[in-house]
């Protein structure tokens, strides 16, 4: 699989739509559906994941207007002038007025879920339903506030679409965690399906809802702050969509390649640690098992961020730790907190600075395993 990531500065600003551009960086997995006996697997949903997006919100002007090209303002006065206004009416004592056209944007850095949607007929109305079937999943999935996810579509025909981001800056985390967890999408669209009043395991209708829920309601997709979209929201649109979606798998384990993860990884490391940065080359070149994980915690009751984790089946994985010169001397807590992973099954490992690399690493053979051909 060629890499789908797209480096910042690589593909420059991306223009999308009238109303948004950002640079295009992230990367790719798929969830596809076994159909009829797994012959053929079709892709329902690609997920991309883009850290750190620049977002460009940029007004154009009035949507009734016919041309969209920003507002005019006088650069003498600083004043709003109308679209409309002409200068053969100078009122004789203020100085002509020096129009220009502006387009007022706000800009912002935030983490971005884009999905792609295939299906039969990919409208309005069943974009944007999936768009907020999907947010309300999130929030009841992982347990936070609508306020917290921003949702809107985004590009247009096939380019179209849904674009989910943490309202946080620096984030919640929990776009990783749906696009490395196996199944997330799958789970997703079975809480969906719930909300919206069907069966989650057959689709079917749950008759105490037809009535009381014709199109949405605000038990399932309607909300104040979504009162522009409740003419396009009907759950009966998404529903074997999302039916085919809650019965699919992942076309890959995370769908990323070693290089994806490599590049992953990368980024998230500490930029003032030039050390875990080696270390991670270091695997890379070697084409030695890599992380699962970066600045990650284990585990919610110790308070302790592995600089790196690899994930061993269904017991306690490997916590390693880059102790870099800056990191020489390690506090009483962290020893204490170490011990403390060490006691619930996690396995410590400590890369130190001063002493060969490939050395460590040797040391641990099981951990560091060789990969074939790089995948
Ligand atoms: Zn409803």
């Amino acid at each position: 699989m060629a890499a789908h990531f797209i480096r910042r500065g690589g593909a420059g600003t991306r223009r999308l739509s009238g109303h948004d551009a950002f640079p295009f960086s992230g990367r790719l997995c798929r969830a596809g559906a076994d159909i009829g006996g797994g012959e053929k697997a079709e892709s329902l949903l690609e997920v991309r994941y883009v850290p750190q997006a620049e977002i460009w919100r940029i007004n154009h002007g009035w949507r009734r207007s016919s041309d969209r090209n920003g507002f005019v303002i006088d650069t003498n006065t600083s004043a709003w002038q109308r679209q409309s206004d002409d200068d053969d009416e100078p009122n004789g004592t203020t100085p002509r007025a020096v129009r220009r056209q502006v387009r007022p944007y706000v800009s912002d850095t935030r983490n971005l879920l884009l999905l792609r949607a295939n299906a039969e007929e990919l409208d309005e109305d069943f974009l944007r339903t999936l768009a907020y079937s999907l947010r309300r999943a999130i929030q009841l999935d992982y347990q936070i506030e609508e306020q917290e996810i921003q949702v809107e579509l985004i590009g247009s025909e096939r380019q179209r679409r849904i674009i989910l981001w943490e309202a946080a800056e620096g984030g919640i985390g929990v776009w990783e965690r749906l696009i490395k967890e196996p199944g997330a999408f799958a789970g997703l669209a079975r809480t969906a399906l719930d909300l919206l009043h069907f069966d989650a395991a057959t689709g079917e209708a749950k008759p105490d809802w037809t009535e009381r829920c014709v199109a949405a309601c605000y038990d399932c997709l309607l909300s104040y702050a979504n009162q522009l979209d409740h003419r396009h929201l009907d759950r009966h649109r998404v529903c074997d969509y999302l039916l085919r979606l809650a019965r699919s798998e992942p076309v890959k384990s995370g769908g990323w390649t070693y290089d994806e993860q490599y590049v992953w990884l990368w980024e998230r490391t500490d930029s003032a640690s030039s050390f875990e940065r080696s270390f991670l080359d270091h695997l890379y070149e070697r084409k030695l098992r890599l992380p699962d994980f970066a600045q990650d915690t284990p585990v919610a009751d110790v308070f302790l961020q592995p600089d790196f984790y690899y994930q061993r089946g269904t017991i306690p994985g490997v916590c390693v730790f880059i102790d870099g010169p800056h990191h020489a001397s390690r506090t009483a807590e962290d020893r204490s907190a170490r011990e403390a992973l060490e006691d619930r099954g996690f396995r410590i490992v400590a890369i130190a600075a001063g002493r060969p690399l490939a050395e460590q690493i040797d040391t641990y053979p099981d951990v560091f395993t060789s990969v074939a051909n790089g995948q």
